[in-house]
């Protein structure tokens, strides 16, 4: 626990300098701490020292540990966001726990969403998932099809579209994964000026582990942390991402 809590520190002063180095206060990026793998009785350790956003990538396992940890006050309610590819005969279930979904990658997905968030009475931040490393093994819409898609999303009263969500390329090249960054940045700033709403689409989803630091260089608002705080998992990558290769 002693050292649960003083990497997820560590995390927090990294991400704080790297904010400053970038120009910006040092809380400019939330730290969503990525809990996949990692039981729940763990996470009542990095809730106690204050986290409080939480992202899993698959629903049932997201799910459980939301409903393990409802209670749990001690550093305050948690906020948890889907960063995973979600099937739509999930929705519900991820509603069950969700308050944000960033993994937001296709029409047939927001009409599902807005279906279910009708009869909810209510509504959901949600990040457009861009494919920035052009792999065809990721998820996310093509660069070029972000415009057309954000001019559709306005057709969904419940879905509030906040911003974007990148995986960069599966390499330590840091040119090839800063590019993957820089991209979605352009992609945001060319939306901000010209899609509907674009005023509202600040977040930048970029940046895991192994590379938070250069995505906040690049302007991540928001970075996806797990195995820097929670240790490394004892499924490789290719587990969640097929086609991703090696264990980092
Ligand atoms: C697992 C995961 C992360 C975090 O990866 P770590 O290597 O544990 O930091 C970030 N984003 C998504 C979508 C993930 O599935």
């Amino acid at each position: 626990m002693a050292d649960l809590v003083s990497r997820l520190n560590d995390v927090r002063d990294r991400i704080a300098r790297a904010a400053l180095g970038s120009g910006r206060a040092s809380d400019a990026v939330r730290l969503v701490l990525v809990t996949k793998t990692v039981p729940a009785e763990r996470l009542r350790d990095v809730i106690r020292a204050g986290a409080t956003d939480l992202g899993e990538n698959k629903v049932q396992e997201g799910l459980a540990k939301a409903q393990a940890l409802e209670g749990v006050v001690e550093g305050g309610p948690v906020r948890w966001s889907m960063i995973g590819h979600l099937q739509s005969n999930k929705v519900r279930d991820a509603l069950r726990f969700a308050s944000e979904v960033q993994s937001l990658d296709r029409l047939s997905l927001a009409r599902e969403l807005e279906k279910r968030l009708l009869r909810e009475g209510r509504g959901l931040d949600v990040l457009v998932q861009v494919n920035t490393s052009g792999e065809a093994s990721k998820y996310g819409l093509a660069p070029e099809d972000v415009p057309g898609y954000l001019r559709e999303l306005t057709a969904f009263d419940t879905l509030r579209p906040r911003g974007f969500m990148t995986l960069a390329t599966f390499t330590s090249d840091e040119a090839e994964v800063r590019r993957c960054f820089r991209l979605l940045r352009d992609i945001r700033d060319r939306a901000m000026n010209d899609a509907p709403g674009g005023e509202a689409l600040t977040e930048l989803s970029m940046g895991m582990s192994g590379d938070y630091e250069w995505a906040i260089a690049e302007g991540a608002t928001i970075v996806r942390v797990g195995q820097a705080v929670f240790g490394a998992r004892p499924l490789p990558d290719s587990h969640y991402w097929p086609g991703a290769a090696g264990t980092t």
